[in-house]
């Protein structure tokens, strides 16, 4: 049994004993003090009916026991000096003076008297009846008694109904107790199991219980609990993984800018430090290495610019300078800046329409400079420039990018790892994404691995 529940049974018990008590003492003394009443009464009914015939008396002791068989009570015949002269349940001649006797000296006062008290001569509680008669101008008492042994079975018989009935209200509580605390130990334990599974939650879940009001209460609080805090490790998931991937992402870019720039410094460092050590140097040799130096920091200056372009255009109040853009136009200009850097590869512009297009001309030009020198990097063969009124497509039969990796390359700072151009910084394409975004144009990539690529800037 269980700690609560004895504790209950235990203070029940204890109630229930000091009630029952209680309850069988005031029971006990109303059941005699009523049935002394009614013993009076009939006792009364009866000494007056002895009295009228009490005329013709012969002899006291045979009258006594005649009394005795009809109303089945004590009788007993005292003169008016108190002597006994006769008694139907004792030997009257060894019986004290009786004068003192409480009903008889209220019977001498009253003409009737009563008492209750313990029998010396019997031995047993008696209830005594005496009423003041005169018989041939002589004073007489006749007095009956009887037992009051009948209120004690009476009393003793209800104990035991009492009893019974205590015994069977008791081991019906103490039933309903038992089967209640298993009940609650069972709810109980339902919430344990939950709350152990709480711990390592991954998924939220509920609980519910309709034993009371307040484990209803609780359940539907620790299943809201569940909730909030499967809600919480999701987004706690969700931020380590971001913030993991943030830091990856910081490591990648500081190696890939400090990888990149390390390539030009050491030229200009290389070459520069010859220049300055030897005295002699030949002046073809030093304009040849002073050419090197001046390309590398070029190309510091370059990838300098691709990074300051990329933050501004992650700005979000970048103005855009729109003008009516004639695309055909455009594409020579692009073709005629690539071939400088690119000088024996082919670029094949195809104007199909003529296509004027609202853009930032600057903006725009980036964009699709960045999309055909990619074509030219990651291809030995010619590049198409496919110019139409509503699209530009820039085609090139070069290694193409895997499937998995298309819808990665135009974030910042991505490079498929594999093909790490010279002073590739993984920011082309993400400047792309972000000059199309400004304008509302879309970037549509379709590719072949080891097939070549198709970049489709769409108006
Ligand atoms: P980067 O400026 O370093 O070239 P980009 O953002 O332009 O970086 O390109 C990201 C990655 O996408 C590159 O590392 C490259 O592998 C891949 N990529 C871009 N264009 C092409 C292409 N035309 N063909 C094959 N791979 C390409």
């Amino acid at each position: 049994m269980h700690k609560l529940p004895f504790v209950i049974v235990k203070r029940f018990l204890l109630l229930s004993l000091f009630v029952l008590s209680l309850f069988l003492a005031i029971s006990y003394f109303w059941i005699k003090d009523s049935y002394i009443k009614e013993a009076k009464k009939s006792l009364m009914d009866d000494v007056n009916l002895i009295s009228i015939n009490v005329e013709n008396i012969q002899d006291f002791q045979k009258f006594a026991d005649r009394i005795k068989q009809s109303i089945d009570a004590r009788v007993t015949i005292i003169d008016k000096d108190g002597r006994v002269l006769a008694d139907s349940d004792a030997d009257y001649t060894r019986m004290e003076n009786h004068l003192n006797r409480d009903e008889i000296l209220e019977a001498g006062l009253k003409g009737t008297g009563s008492s209750v008290r313990r029998s010396k001569t019997l031995n047993k509680d008696l209830i005594y009846v005496a009423k003041k008669i005169k018989l041939k101008e002589r004073v007489f008492y006749i007095r009956v008694a009887d037992d009051l042994d009948y209120i004690n079975e009476l009393f003793l018989s209800f104990l035991f109904k009492m009893s019974a009935i205590l015994v069977v209200f008791i081991s019906a509580f103490m039933f309903l107790v038992y089967k209640t605390s298993q009940d609650i130990s069972g709810e109980t334990k339902k919430i344990l199991r939950f709350l152990e599974d709480l711990k390592h939650q991954t998924k939220p879940f509920k609980i519910h219980s309709d034993f009371s009001k307040e484990f209803n209460d609780i359940t539907k609080l620790l299943s809201e609990v569940s909730f909030e805090l499967a809600d919480k490790n999701r987004k706690k998931a969700k931020y380590t993984a971001r913030l993991k991937l943030a830091n990856k992402q910081k490591d990648e870019i500081i190696s890939a800018i400090s990888h990149e720039f390390k390539n030009p410094i050491s030229v200009i460092k290389g070459y520069s430090q010859t220049i300055l050590e030897d005295e002699h140097i030949n002046e073809k040799i030093k304009l040849k290495f002073l050419q090197k130096v001046h390309d590398s920091a070029n190309r510091l200056t370059n990838m300098i610019d691709r990074l300051r372009l990329a933050v501004k255009l992650e700005g979000e109040n970048f103005v855009l300078d729109k003008n009516d853009v004639d695309l055909c136009k455009v594409a020579q200009i692009i073709k005629q800046d690539i071939l400088q850097t690119y000088p024996i590869r082919g670029i094949n512009i195809i104007c199909n329409e003529n296509a004027v297009v609202k853009a930032d001309e600057t903006l725009l030009m980036i964009a699709i400079k960045n999309l055909v020198e990619n074509g030219l990097k990651y291809s030995e063969d010619d590049v198409d420039l496919e110019i139409y009124h509503d699209k530009i497509v820039i085609k090139d039969r070069g290694i193409g990018i895997k499937e998995d990796e298309v819808e990665n390359i135009t974030q910042k700072f991505y490079r498929v790892s594999k093909n790490r151009w010279n002073n590739s910084l993984g920011l082309g394409l993400a400047i792309v994404a972000n000059i199309l975004k400004f304008h509302d144009f879309k970037l549509d990539i379709k590719s072949s691995y080891g097939e070549g690529s198709e970049f489709t800037i769409v108006f």
